[in-house]
């Protein structure tokens, strides 16, 4: 692994880079090499006001007068250029995150400009309704943007999360104040470096990094924020829906998830072993949506288990730079003891670790690398079964008939994704209805569109990110009277 030369990052306010005004910095480091790869500004208070006005201003100014047509045609532009710079972008992603490069290259810079690609699609195709009213009047609607939206994104898919968030608001005119991760802003700053490039009007997206606890709280609290968009972890979503009832802003929060794949015997067990396996293993398992509950029938589980450890066994983690590599570094050291942690937790509440658990190294004695771990035997009361890890640990639990897989399924206080696996259309299709998740697949896993809606059910959150539905969490409705009477 070859050694990068420290970048210098700014905030990115009002169409410019600048400093912080207290001219603090934060470190990035290189999960696959511990090294500190960045030091990029910490905003403070007067960061954070200077980016509020920029997009306030932004509104009333040269972006609130683009035609619908010309906003879409701009956000368009956006998905081009992360398109035409996907290599350095998605080196960037992988050396702040530790995925591999096939992950970046090839998954989430093509699906965040998709994301870009699509909501410009919808741009034009926002609008309101005549309303058949009684009395003599004309009642009409106007779909208006809510005005400046702060983006709070997790270090998982930091680019791809950005976009969920940004290409809605800005297709629903709105202007966005993006705070990322403080282990993941490299992507986000390209991002803000493309909209400079093409031209987007001043203040319309803003880049402002630094921790949560500082930075993010100032958002959340800021009377000149309208929407937090926010992805994240549970905790940090039920502080954020408190700190935003101050200001009564509008609120959307995909949060974690402990989502079941519910594997029954007349299913193709090979399909479902590598879904099981990628459901859990695609991404490190840092995926929001990943299969982390694996309940299997008891007449096929010892068999089942057995084939998802050989295939985890044979998954070694790898340079992420290198482009035949799988499997990357956890993205933190605080993430990969928090895996240790939980993996001692499982072994001493009697679990049975059939395949990992343990760190691992690649050969450079450096960096956050963990073994894709299995642990069998799991009863739906262990830690292991009930709390998100965001790890590459698969919890497998057996159950007895259809009802109790679904009564499993459902014993979790998250429900953001499910999967069914089945060669019974009507067992498939009951199961599906049965499920509290926000997506269920059926025979396949971690499966996403920018068309097809994402969003979880109980504590997993609220809100949609993409398709259609996004839109109504970035537009207001405006009613409007007009007295006909002669
Ligand atoms: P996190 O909640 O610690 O951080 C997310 C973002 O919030 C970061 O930008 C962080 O700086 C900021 N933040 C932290 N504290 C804040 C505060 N008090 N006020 C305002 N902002 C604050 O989460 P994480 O560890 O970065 O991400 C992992 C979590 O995200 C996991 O729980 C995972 O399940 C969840 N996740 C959910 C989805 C989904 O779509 N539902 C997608 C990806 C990740």
């Amino acid at each position: 692994m070859t050694s990068t030369t420290l970048m210098r990052k700014q905030l990115f306010i009002n169409g410019e880079w600048r400093d912080a005004t207290g001219g603090k910095t934060i470190e990035v480091v290189n999960p696959a090499t511990e090294e500190v790869i960045a030091e990029v500004a910490s905003a403070e208070q007067g960061d954070v006001d200077a980016a509020v006005a920029a997009a306030r201003a932004a509104l009333a100014g040269p972006w609130g007068r683009l035609s619908a047509r010309e906003r879409g045609r701009l956000i368009w532009r956006i998905g081009e250029k992360l398109l035409e710079k996907a290599d350095d972008i998605a080196r960037l992603e992988t050396l702040h995150n530790g995925k591999p490069i096939f992950e970046s290259r090839q998954i989430e810079v093509p699906a965040s400009a998709e994301c870009f690609q699509y909501f410009a699609g919808w741009a034009d195709k926002i609008h309101g309704e005549t309303l058949p009213v009684k009395g003599n009047y004309l009642t009409y609607t106007l779909r208006e943007p809510i005005g400046v939206v702060a983006a709070i994104v997790p270090w998982n898919f930091p680019l791809l999360l950005t976009s969920w968030k940004v290409g809605p608001a800005l297709a629903a005119g709105n202007t966005v104040i993006i705070k990322p991760a403080s282990q993941t802003p490299l992507t986000a700053l390209a991002l803000a470096d493309i909209a400079r490039e093409l031209g987007v009007p001043p203040g319309v997206i803003n880049v402002v990094t630094g921790p949560g606890s500082t930075v993010g709280q100032m958002l959340v609290q800021h009377p000149g924020i309208d929407k937090i968009a926010f992805t994240g972890d549970t905790t940090t979503g039920k502080a954020i829906m408190k700190g935003s009832s101050e200001t009564l802003k509008r609120i959307t929060l995909e949060l974690g998830g402990k989502s079941p794949n519910i594997v029954f015997p007349d299913a193709d067990l090979d399909a479902a072993v590598r879904g099981a396996t990628t459901g859990i293993f695609y991404g490190k398992g840092e995926v929001c949506a990943a299969g982390s509950r694996l309940l299997v029938d008891k007449s096929i589980k010892n068999e089942f288990v057995d084939k998802v450890a050989s295939r985890a066994k044979k998954m070694t983690p790898g340079d992420p730079l290198d482009p035949k590599t799988r499997l990357g570094a956890i993205s933190s050291k605080r993430q990969l003891e928090n895996n240790l942690r939980y993996i001692a937790i499982a072994t001493k509440e009697g679990a049975q670790l059939v395949a990992g658990g343990a760190r691992a190294d690649i050969g450079t004695g450096k960096g956050y690398f963990l073994q894709p771990t299995v642990f069998d035997g799991v009863t739906p009361e262990m830690t292991i079964a009930r709390e998100e890890i965001f790890g590459p640990v698969l919890a497998a639990i057996e159950f007895g008939d259809v009802d109790e897989a679904i009564a499993r399924a459902n014993d979790s206080q998250y429900g953001l994704a499910a999967a069914v696996w089945t060669k019974d259309i009507k067992k498939a299709h009951y199961v599906a209805r049965k499920l509290q998740a926000g997506t269920v697949w059926i025979n396949t896993y971690n499966i996403y569109d920018t068309a097809a809606p994402f969003g979880g059910y109980k504590q997993s959150g609220f809100g949609r990110e993409m398709g259609m539905h996004a839109l109504e969490h970035y537009t207001q409705v405006k009613t409007v009277w007009v007295d006909l009477n002669q």
